[in-house]
């Protein structure tokens, strides 16, 4: 495995990893799939992009803002991660791929970009806007996520068809790959099971129930501070 040092070294900056969320709040789950990705696939960062508007889902139970403040609570301390704003200052819905254009503009056409997902967005992968065009524009690094179906190796099963074909030539173990090429790779990895979910989260503040331990003490002091989810 490379290190951090070395996934840099040679070609310029090392890959960027991207993790897009609605954030909802932002929890354990979410900080283990950012940080553990930096490590198994030699990521320089990760960026996180709360949604403003994310288009699969309704309304969320907190303003953009608020996502966005308790994102930077959450990264705060670890240089290893950064939040992006772009998502949460558009007015438009925040599709991926408008996003993925927008950080080619910003970062060039060269340097390799990782989109992160859980199994269940993997999974969800063909319902997005253009999602084609998501494999010209970045590498997809996909983690484990308890209760979702099978991972890397067992995938063909419960692929989707066009998912299965949008994959096939893409797909590799090694994550030295991600920094041969800018996009276009897809690699399983493997992250410590957490069955933790912002709707798990929000079901229990809504019940008066403690979440302490699922997500950041920071985190949760915003939510308590700001009266959210009750
Ligand atoms: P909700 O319960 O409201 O649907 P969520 O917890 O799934 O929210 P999202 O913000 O929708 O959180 O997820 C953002 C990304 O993080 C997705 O790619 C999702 O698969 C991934 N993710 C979230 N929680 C986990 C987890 N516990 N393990 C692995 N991946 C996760």
């Amino acid at each position: 495995m490379p290190t951090e040092r070395q996934a840099g070294a040679g070609s310029g900056p090392g890959p960027l990893g991207l993790l897009g969320g609605t954030f909802d709040p932002i929890h354990l789950g979410h900080l283990r799939l950012a940080e553990e990705a930096r490590e198994a696939l030699g990521l320089e960062r990760v960026r996180l992009i709360p949604a403003g508007l994310p288009p699969h889902r309704g309304l969320p139970g907190s303003t953009a803002d608020d996502r966005l403040a308790m994102t930077h609570l959450a990264v705060a301390g670890n240089p290893g991660l950064e939040v992006d704003d772009g998502e949460v200052r558009a007015a438009q819905k925040s599709y991926t791929v408008l996003t993925l254009e927008r950080l080619r503009t910003e970062l060039g056409g060269q340097r390799p970009l990782v989109l992160i997902l859980g199994a269940d967005a993997f999974q969800g992968l063909p319902s997005w806007h253009r999602w084609t065009e998501l494999f010209e524009l970045a590498h997809i690094a996909v983690a484990n996520r308890p209760g979702y179906a099978p991972h890397g190796r067992r995938w063909p099963a419960v692929l989707s068809p066009e998912l299965d074909a949008a994959c096939r030539g893409r797909m590799t173990n090694d994550p030295a790959a991600l920094r041969h090429q800018p996009a276009g790779r897809v690699v399983p990895f493997d992250m410590t099971p957490l069955a933790i979910s912002a709707s798990l989260i929000r079901d229990l503040l809504r019940g008066s129930h403690s979440a302490r331990y699922l997500l950041p003490d920071t985190v949760l002091d915003y939510i308590d501070l700001h009266d959210l989810y009750r």
